[in-house]
């Protein structure tokens, strides 16, 4: 069981967002009753712990809406069944989560949890995209919290969860992180938490970004993913790295991944940030995020959110 804790700082709250609108039209069962269906999957809720901090309508709405949005970015809910169980500890709001082989999630909730928490928490995306990705060996856990910790933003961005400030804010905040210090060898072999969080978010970062200039916007990591799934490649699956590749590059037609492997996993390749922001056109002032749209990677910007 692998417990993700990919910020060391808490995250802004999201302006404007609206988890009704990130729901969606079409899921509308009936919440408090303990189970519910998201794209033919069962979600089931379980309490554990102290009594939940809301009713657990209100709580159960939190997990369906993140399924939703996680659904709706993979294009299917990627395990068949889900057993989510939030454990009422503590006095904070919304704490750390856990996944474990695409069959459970556990997710801490403290008295102060309310409902603005639940609108802007990450946590629960973030551990139901574990569920859309094989298990690998525990040399290559880096690939499977990055991508958790790339995609979490940018699924709850295109269903109107986030906005597009906040994704490049927390990125132009936290991805220095995962670069490479001196001594480093490859994400593959360096196992701090620096690497293993943002050290895989930039790997897949410079992958979406690399798929995106490639083909003009026509691939993505979104096909990545989803190829993978289409292999059988969800939470309950144990692949290698070399299939995990192999499908990836398959399914862009590419060979991005191949060469970003070896650069960065077997070997300590870095990524110079501010020239790549600064190509993308985004600035972060004091925390303030600033965006230059005539940036020559700007429309490569604006799509990775993009709804
Ligand atoms: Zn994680």
């Amino acid at each position: 069981m692998a417990s993700c804790r990919p910020t060391p700082e808490p995250v802004a709250p999201a302006r404007g967002s609206d988890p009704a609108e990130a729901a969606g039209p079409a899921a509308q069962p009936e919440l408090g009753s303990g189970t519910f269906d998201v794209e033919g999957a069962t979600i089931t809720v379980l309490f554990d712990g102290n009594d939940p901090p809301l009713p657990p309508e209100e709580m159960e709405g939190w997990v369906l809406r993140s399924a939703t949005m996680v659904s709706d970015y993979l294009g299917e809910f990627p395990v068949p069944s889900l057993e989510v169980t939030l454990v009422g500890r503590g006095w904070g709001g919304v704490g750390f989560g856990m996944h474990q082989d695409g069959r459970w999630v556990t997710v801490y909730c403290g008295r102060r949890t309310n409902p603005r928490s639940l609108e802007n928490d990450w946590v629960m995306v973030h551990e139901m995209l574990h569920a859309g990705f094989p298990d690998l060996t525990r040399d290559h856990r880096w690939m499977q919290e990055g991508l958790s910790t790339y995609l979490e933003p940018i699924v709850r961005a295109r269903a109107g969860n986030t906005t597009e400030e906040s994704v490049w804010g927390r990125w132009t905040r936290s991805m220095h992180h995962g670069r490479p210090r001196s001594g480093d060898r490859g994400l593959d072999i360096t196992h701090t938490w620096g690497r293993t969080y943002w050290g895989g978010a930039l790997f897949w970062m410079i992958a979406d970004i690399e798929l995106r200039k490639q083909t003009n916007n026509d691939k993505s990591l979104r096909d990545v993913v989803r190829g993978i799934l289409r292999e059988g490649g969800n939470g309950r699956a144990n692949w290698s790295t070399r299939r995990v590749v192999e499908v990836a590059d398959a399914a862009t037609g590419t060979t991005i991944l191949s060469e970003l492997y070896a650069t960065m996993a077997e070997a300590p390749g870095d990524i110079d940030l501010d020239t790549l922001y600064e190509e993308l056109g985004v600035t972060n002032i004091d925390g303030e995020v600033f965006f230059d749209d005539d940036a020559p990677l700007a429309h490569i910007r604006r799509a990775i959110t993009r709804p």
